[in-house]
């Protein structure tokens, strides 16, 4: 996920469940990307590194996200916006990507709300191996 391009729909309630990490996946943040963002372990699929990436827009880790970005692409900041909130995350598929590979692509629908209203963000991310490790290379946003 790179510097977003939004669209708003109208308002709908949408709530995470707190004890699920922001990902999706059913355990504690902690115990989840937590473990990513501290850099106590590594993503080992380029799925693990999409999902630790919005997890770390919905905690608004920056630097998880400046470091996970490939070098070549990385911005000055992530463009983290302070009054939007990520909601949920929808992995729609995947290519490539898993550890015997160096390129994968990641497609999603990241959810958010923002000022009383709710959108989303549809994009297939690609990412690589920067010297061992996945990071997110670039991405083509969709509706
Ligand atoms: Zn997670």
């Amino acid at each position: 996920m790179g510097i977003m391009s939004r669209r708003t729909r109208r308002p709908r309630p949408a709530r995470p469940t707190p004890a699920s990490c922001p990902c999706g996946l059913p355990a504690a943040y902690a115990d989840c990307c937590g473990r990513l963002h501290r850099g106590q372990t590594r993503a080992t699929t380029a799925e693990q590194l999409m999902r630790s990436r919005y997890s770390a827009f919905a905690v608004g880790d920056e630097a998880y996200l400046l470091r996970s970005w490939h070098p070549t692409t990385r911005p000055p900041g992530a463009g983290l916006d302070p009054g939007l909130r990520w909601v949920r995350l929808e992995i729609l598929g995947t290519t490539e990507g898993s550890a015997f590979h160096t390129t994968g692509t990641v497609e999603f629908r990241a959810h958010y709300t923002q000022g009383g209203g709710t959108g989303s963000l549809h994009e297939n991310s690609r990412f690589v191996r920067h010297e061992g490790a996945w990071v997110y290379l670039d991405g083509v946003t969709g509706d």
